[in-house]
């Protein structure tokens, strides 16, 4: 069959790579791509987030599946004219992207169907909002209702700051995404990604993760957009994963049927874990970045089979082959990430490094010139390992990191440091 993925991140190269494992793949384009993807696939330029010029290249190419990787080609109803012209496609429709692209949306879903999450309220003005925030005290969690790339969210640890955030999103800092702004309960807990396929009526799970969101070692600095991670999520044992989908996801995905939005393609479910009760903290229409990373390493080829199955609503019909081991990723960014830093710097020695079934260097932000790698973003390497234990994965893929030739980029040296204490 002739795949199409739209991205050119870690994620996408995970995706193509597990795909192109498949022997069913026969041709597989990525759009845009990167140099690691242009390893395995064709690479082509193609406006993602134009519905009709997707829809064109596709009848062109002939493509049987539309992968969609990131969220934005989502919301722009790419996903909604692929299904029009009768392409199969991974990933939601505008309507059900909404999951993703208005917390007020998924609050008012939570409600309607009893679904655990924190205590909220919404707000367009901000006097009552700061009113609010000044009868419920600190600590609080201020929204910018819309996407705002992972930076609409303050966890505000004190009253003051919380204030600020207000004044930030009803000043613009967010454009429109932050006209409206959600004010929700500050959860404890541990947190944890878990990830289904849904196509309207079923749910499959496949696999958990845990993510390291900030840029210094211990879990301290700024927010990045993910400096590793690890699957599975211990803690997502049996009993906190049944009610995960007993208590969230499948009501969640029942409203959306009966609301006329029916949910299919990946459903990323962001949870708090307290004393063994998971709540929702955040729903996302497609796999997390490096999250993605992991899980296509331990699925393999049939990633390929369930994504197909998802997008031709046959996901009753297969199940996963789950291998009793562990997985994880380690970002390689550039100096100064998630600050400014310098584009264009060579990287050297990935032909070096092993790439089979247990080891490979997702690229996230590279760019092939003349022979050459050239990191092209603030995440430029996702180097990823299988393993029996998480410490295998974790020794494997930190040896792969010390044969990466990058003076300009650093990692963090502790991923999964919590878990490995344990
Ligand atoms: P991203 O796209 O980076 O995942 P986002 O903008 O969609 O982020 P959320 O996932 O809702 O935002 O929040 C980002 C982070 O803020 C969460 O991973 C969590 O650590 C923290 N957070 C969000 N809501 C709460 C809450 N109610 N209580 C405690 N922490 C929270």
């Amino acid at each position: 069959m002739n795949i199409l993925i739209l991205g050119g991140g870690g994620r996408e190269h995970a995706l193509a790579w597990a795909v192109s494992q498949n022997p069913k793949c026969d041709k597989l384009i990525v759009a845009p791509g990167n140099a690691g993807i242009a390893q395995i696939a064709t690479c082509a330029t193609l406006n993602a987030e134009d519905p009709a010029a997707v829809v064109q290249f596709a009848e062109a190419e002939a493509i049987d599946l539309v992968i969609i990787g990131p969220e934005a080609p989502l919301a722009a109803g790419v996903a909604d004219r692929l299904r029009e012209a009768q392409i199969p496609v991974f990933g939601p429709n505008a309507a059900a992207a909404r999951l993703e692209a208005s917390k007020s949306f998924t609050k008012e879903i939570c409600d309607a169907v009893g679904a655990p999450t924190a205590a909220y309220a919404r707000f367009t003005d901000a006097e009552p909002a700061k009113a609010y925030i000044r009868e419920q005290g600190a600590p609080i969690v201020v929204k910018a209702d819309g996407l705002a790339a992972g930076k609409g969210v303050i966890v505000a640890m004190e009253v003051d700051e919380a204030l600020a955030a207000i004044d930030d999103m009803f000043g613009g800092a967010f454009g429109a995404a932050g006209a409206e702004v959600v004010i929700e309960e500050f959860m404890t807990g541990e947190e944890a990604s878990f990830f289904v396929l849904v196509d309207g009526e079923d749910v499959l799970p496949v696999g958990t993760a845990q993510d390291h969101k900030r840029v210094g070692e211990g879990d301290t600095g700024p927010n990045t957009g993910g400096m590793g991670a690890y699957s599975p999520a211990p803690i997502m044992d049996a009993s906190v994963t049944d009610k995960a989908l007993e208590e969230i996801v499948r009501p969640t995905m029942a409203e959306m049927a009966r609301r006329g939005m029916p949910y299919s393609g990946v459903l990323y479910v962001g949870l708090m874990i307290e004393d063994g009760q998971p709540r929702l903290v955040e729903y996302n229409v497609r796999f997390g970045d490096p999250e993605c990373q992991v899980l296509m390493l331990r699925l393999g080829a049939q990633a390929l089979d369930l994504i197909q199955a998802c997008a031709e609503s046959r996901l009753s019909e297969v199940t996963v082959n789950w291998a009793d081991d562990h997985a994880m990723t380690v970002v390689m960014a550039a100096e100064g990430y998630p600050g400014s830093y310098v584009k264009g710097t060579e990287i050297k020695g990935l032909d070096a490094i092993e790439n089979d079934s247990m080891n490979v260097v997702f690229h996230a932000g590279t760019k092939a010139e003349g022979g050459k790698v050239l990191a092209t973003g603030g995440r430029v390497l996702n180097v990823t390992a299988r393993g029996e234990s998480l410490q295998e994965a974790r020794d494997r893929a930190y040896a792969m990191v010390d044969r990466v030739e990058w003076p300009e980029g650093f990692c963090r040296r502790d991923i999964g440091w919590r878990q490995l204490q344990r």
